[in-house]
Order: structure tokens, then sequence, then C-alpha cells
């Protein structure tokens, strides 16, 4: 998360030049913006993920500025084979000026695959059927279906969209069907409530030696985002189109 990339030296880093919906014109970006990386990952760390041919590398940024009436950041996402990349670009250090809460600050990964329900994505037909067992499990457990068997919270590739609102998915303009869903990038790893299913093991601390608050700080908004009220920005594609075409959406409470 958040750079350094394996970006080409032959190839100029990414810039924005659209135009930037930031109502405080003191703060006004300059005309083009260097994007900011949001997650580089490889082949082998993420396997259920379906890299183009020939690609061993995702990386994804984005203008971390207000586009458009949604007011979301503007993302582009590259395949590469990491073997062609030669000689090495330095990743530009975050222009001071950037809003800090829009990207992520520099850390690393540690993927894990796993197992999801969809929750906003719940079709009635199914969802309603099942309402008596998901009473049933907060009674046994205390695990409410929505938070801690649904969809996983927090930063992720693949599965379902981690949505704050109402599903929102794109259609592909070149071919009219909907796109797959690639990255959901979080504000946090999980909440108050879901933590007790999907906070990871390595991260919960022993409570004979702890308060707690340890796994707040580190584990719960390791990379220092918060997306407008705490929202997630949702990456799609199109596997269809040879040119994998992206879509985006944001959403928060
Ligand atoms: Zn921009
Ligand atoms: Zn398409």
């Amino acid at each position: 998360m958040g750079g350094p990339l394996l970006w080409p030296a032959a190839e100029p880093w990414p810039m924005c030049r659209e135009e930037h919906s930031d109502p405080d014109s003191a703060s006004r970006p300059a005309p083009a913006v260097a994007m900011v990386p949001i997650v580089q990952v490889r082949r082998a760390d993420a396997p259920s993920v379906p890299f183009p041919e020939g690609t061993d590398l995702l990386q994804v940024l984005w203008c971390p500025y207000e586009h458009g009436e949604f007011c979301y950041p503007l993302p582009r996402v590259h395949w590469r084979d990491s073997g062609a990349v030669g000689e090495v670009l330095p990743t530009p250090a975050p222009g001071p000026e950037l809003p800090e809460d829009w990207y992520p600050a520099r850390c690393a990964v540690h993927p894990e695959q796993v197992t999801e329900y969809p929750g906003w994505d719940l079709p009635d037909e199914v969802g309603d059927p099942l309402k008596g067992r998901f009473d049933e499990l907060l009674a046994e457990t205390g695990w409410r279906y929505f938070y801690h068997l649904a969809d996983a919270p927090g930063i992720k590739l693949g599965g379902y969209p981690g949505w704050t609102q109402e599903p929102v998915w794109p259609d592909c303009e070149g071919c009219g069907n909907r796109m797959e869903h690639l990255l959901t990038v979080a504000s946090w790893e999980f909440d108050g409530e879901s933590w007790r299913t999907w906070l990871p093991e390595e991260d919960r601390v022993d409570p004979r030696v702890s308060d707690g608050r340890r796994w707040k700080e580190e584990a719960h908004n390791p990379a220092g985002l918060c997306l407008g009220d705490a929202g997630g920005v949702y990456i799609f594609e199109c596997r269809t189109c040879p040119e994998r075409p992206i879509g985006h959406w944001f959403d928060c409470s």
C-alpha cells in the first residue's frame, strides 16, 4: 500500500489533468497532479485474481482530489510483467498539499485468502428465507450475518465490494456488461463490531498483556485513510473487453 511502485523509467509517471471539484479554492491543486500509489500486488500473492496473460504485477494509483459530481478519487490500473520493467523510476513523494486522508501511508501487505458471502449484494429472494437462520446464529454465537460472516471489511482484492451504501455496479461502456469487482479500498479494516471475526489472528493481542488499545491503533487503520465519512473506493474492470476498461465508485455514510 502507498508505494513505492515498480515503475519503468521508460514510462512517465501518470499525471491527472482532470478538473477538480475541491470547493476550497485556496488549496486548489496545480493543473497536473502526480497520481499517488495505492496498491501494488504480485500475482504470486493473489492466486485467485485473474491477471491478464503475461503479467504478474498489479498496480493501482489514483488522484486523491475530488472529481465530478460524487467527489471521488480517479483511479488508474496497470498490469505489468515485472521482468520487463528494467530500470525503475523512483516513486515521487506525494506533494505536501495533497489531502492526506485520501491516500494510504506506505505499509506492507500480508495477503490472506478468505471466504465471504454477499452482504449488500445478497438478493432478497435468497436473504428473506434465511432470516430465521440469521436469528438462530445470533442467538447461538452472538454473530450477525452482515457484520461477521458476509463480505469482508477492509482493503481487499476480489470478492464483494465493501459497500457502505446500496451497491452501484458500473456497466462497461464497451460491451454493456456489468463490470467485475477488482479492488475495494476501505477507510478501516474493520469496525467496532466486525473485528470479532475479521481481525486477523496476527493482529490480536493477548488480553492479559494489553487493554486492547494496540489492535485499534495498529490494525484498525494501518494505512491512515479516511475516505469521506469513513467510506470506500471501489474499482471495477471488464474482463471481456481486451483492454480491460475500469470503472469506479465511492460511497460513505
Ligand atoms: Zn485529479
Ligand atoms: Zn466490456
